[in-house]
């Protein structure tokens, strides 16, 4: 079978592929930058590799208390050298994203102090874990308070408004790299930079924290080259590569570690306890393949706006922006094209590709929410997913994809969905 006899068996017709390989014509260049940085970062990771001594038995896991770990120690090394820290906590028990941001404030925060966010509003589930939202064992019950300083309408900061929100109680602020699922730009490295040394001059000793999801390889350099104290994410977004099973890291400075470290186990305890199980392969591997990984998402999600661009939808970010994270976001106007394009995300999947996502209604959400994915490692979002509420602008969310050809397939899915049910208007 050539090429096009295989994209049709998989229902692409010839005009999606014609379409689809006048955008990539378009976007040669583009791909080599991609592919540059990806470079760049490869080499970052594998030097961070070579010099902590990576060794084959850093990949025997360890049970029970966990006392030395070699490659858990290890990889906490690798991590801390990677992404610039004095130090790192890289563990299975840290859950997810979320419970990596909220071990790295509840650790570093105490009674009495206040918290800061200078871009708006953090992520969703961060509400409940600052109090933002009522929730049980929120910062707010153990009385530390809460302030933001919101954008400007066109994502800029209001330094002003940021100077006035930090007094003498201000311990930590926290910074989203990634808007999220947020409609603001995602922010550079520089512009973090930027941030971090205007807050410095109103407050030198605040604790600078940046919410680094979905962000991490992307650019040559990471916020705490920048000034952050402290980056934290998760191990099945970009660090993990795909291959994590679970896990988040947070890297920094000593004293911040060693905080979450005697809060993740016990006071006493800290970072000497915490077996790795089997985990310690694929946490080094997944972190080996990162920069390519991430790398796919990007090419998937820069073809992702251009096409849909070229079709007259509303993007964001747009397919000229230069990349801050891997999440694509289109307006697609209208329930049937959500629902449409993510059943064709789920039809390009290597696993669960036979099933059909339904809008449902998700606790915490005011509408509707239709998700696709079909992952190897459960709720993975470095994976190709898509996922939207069903409501105005019917705005779909769109990341990941582990290989370029697939983030490929699953494009092109989504708008072969679209046509074969007349949702859009072909030239
Ligand atoms: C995904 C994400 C989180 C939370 O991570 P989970 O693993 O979903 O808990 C927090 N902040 C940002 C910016 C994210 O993208």
């Amino acid at each position: 079978m050539n090429y096009q006899e295989m994209y049709r068996s998989f229902g692409i017709d010839g005009e999606v592929l014609a379409f689809s390989e006048e955008i990539l014509n378009d976007l040669k260049d583009r791909f080599d930058q991609i592919d540059q940085m990806a470079e760049i970062n490869q080499l970052k990771v594998i030097c961070a590799m070579q010099e902590n001594r990576v060794s084959e038995a850093c990949f025997q896991g360890s049970t029970g208390y966990g006392y030395n770990d070699l490659g858990r120690d290890t990889l906490e090394k690798v991590y801390a050298h990677v992404f610039r820290g004095e130090d790192a906590l890289v563990r299975p028990q840290i859950t997810c994203g979320t419970h990596a941001l909220a071990l790295a404030l509840m650790s570093n925060l105490r009674p009495g102090d206040e918290l800061l966010s200078p871009v708006g509003k953090p992520y969703d589930t961060l509400e409940e874990v600052i109090g933002i939202r009522k929730s049980r064992g929120s910062l707010r019950e153990y009385g530390i308070t809460y302030r933001q300083a919101d954008l400007n309408p066109d994502g800029s900061f209001r330094y002003e408004d940021i100077r006035g929100a930090i007094n003498e109680r201000t311990k930590l602020v926290t910074i989203q790299r990634s808007k999220g699922y947020a409609l603001r730009p995602s922010f550079s490295v520089v512009k973090i930079g930027e941030l971090i040394r205007f807050i410095r001059s109103v407050k030198p000793d605040v604790i600078i924290m940046v919410d680094n999801c979905y962000g991490e390889f992307v650019e040559e350099k990471e916020p705490l080259e920048v000034g952050a104290d402290m980056v934290v994410g998760s191990l099945i977004k970009n660090p993990g590569g795909g291959l994590s099973p679970i896990g988040g890291y947070i890297v920094g400075k000593k004293e911040c570690v060693e905080n979450a470290a005697c809060r993740l186990t016990s006071p006493g305890l800290g970072r000497e306890v915490g077996a790795s199980l089997s985990a310690n392969r694929s946490f080094f591997q997944g972190l080996f393949l990162a920069p390519t990984v991430t790398a796919a998402a990007l090419k998937g999600a820069v073809f992702a706006a251009n096409l849909y661009e070229k079709l007259g939808f509303h993007v964001i970010p747009d397919g000229r922006e230069t990349r801050h994270d891997i999440i694509q976001a289109v307006e697609l106007q209208s329930p049937e094209r959500l629902i449409a394009f993510c059943k064709g995300i789920q039809a390009a999947a290597p696993v669960d590709a036979y099933v059909t996502p339904e809008p449902w209604d998700m606790p915490g959400y005011d509408a509707k929410v239709i998700m696709a994915a079909g992952a190897f490692i459960s709720g993975s979002s470095i994976e190709l997913s898509a996922d939207g509420p069903l409501k105005e602008p019917y705005t779909v969310y769109f990341q990941g994809g582990l290989t370029w050809p697939h983030a490929k397939l699953g494009i092109l899915k989504s708008l072969q969905t679209m046509k074969d049910e007349g949702l859009i208007i072909w030239k």
